[in-house]
């Protein structure tokens, strides 16, 4: 796979279909195997945690995740396709499970909501088995029971929305143990499938401006929002290199 390196972040030069296509392949291939949505504020996460940096270029596929992520690649000259975040691949993977019979386990977000999430999915594609669900806030003594209970539901994939990098170290630490053959992170991904966060409108996910949208409507995504300046500066500074 080709791919571009941002910051010294590797990210593969895919598009929607070609993930879809070697997620699917990962899971036939029945090992356990990672997928990291890597955005320009994971990016930046990883300049100052060199675990994150090592999970994620050690990632089986890392997608671009982000319009901030696109125009580094572009900028650095090395181009990606196009855009490839959690939510989307979720439901890809969901409508595609509907037809093979892959089962998801969901974990993370408060508790309710992956339930929430797990009918939201099983109503939008007939026909698709959710394997189990479990919320995200639970305790580093609990992991075990855990990890213990995803192994017995036999998932074929599993999505872990607990936030970057809390939900890759949890997978990268698990993953063997769980024997499931596609972890993926998927972020704020159960809160939108639920319908309790709205999505923003498709122009403006196109027009790279999705990040606006929800800083308006989670003024605490001020945290997130506040990398952005710090990657365009250290993008800019790499490509004057
Ligand atoms: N979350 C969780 N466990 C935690 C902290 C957060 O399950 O200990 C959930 C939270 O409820 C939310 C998701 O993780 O559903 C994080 O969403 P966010 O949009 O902040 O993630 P990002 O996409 O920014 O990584």
């Amino acid at each position: 796979m080709q791919t571009s390196t941002v910051l010294g972040v590797n990210v593969h030069a895919i598009n929607s279909a070609e993930a879809l296509r070697i997620i699917e392949e990962f899971i036939l291939s029945g090992t356990p195997h990672i997928v990291v949505t890597a955005d320009a504020s994971a990016v930046v996460m990883a300049q100052s945690d060199p675990d994150l940096m090592e999970i994620i270029n050690t990632a089986d596929l890392v997608t671009p995740d982000g319009a901030g992520i696109l125009w580094a690649a572009r900028r650095l000259g090395t181009p990606l396709a196009e855009r490839v975040s959690g939510v989307d691949l979720v439901q890809a993977l969901c409508e595609r499970g509907a037809e093979t019979g892959h089962k998801p386990f969901l974990l993370g977000a408060a508790p309710g909501i992956a339930e929430e999430a797990a009918y939201a999915l099983e109503q939008q594609y007939p026909g698709l088995k959710i394997a189990g669900t479990h919320h995200g806030f639970f305790t580093p003594e609990e992991s075990d029971a855990l990890v213990r209970k995803i192994r017995e539901c036999k998932p074929d994939m599993l999505f872990v929305a607990m936030g970057q990098p809390r939900q890759e170290k949890w997978i990268r630490q698990y993953m063997e143990a769980m024997g499931v053959p596609v972890s993926m992170g998927v972020g704020g991904t159960f809160d939108v499938l639920s319908g309790r966060v709205k999505r923003a409108p498709v122009w403006m996910q196109r027009s790279g401006l999705e990040w606006i949208y929800r800083l308006a409507r989670n003024p605490r995504k001020i945290d997130k929002c506040s990398t952005l300046p710090v990657f365009v500066m250290k993008v800019l500074a790499a490509g004057r290199k």
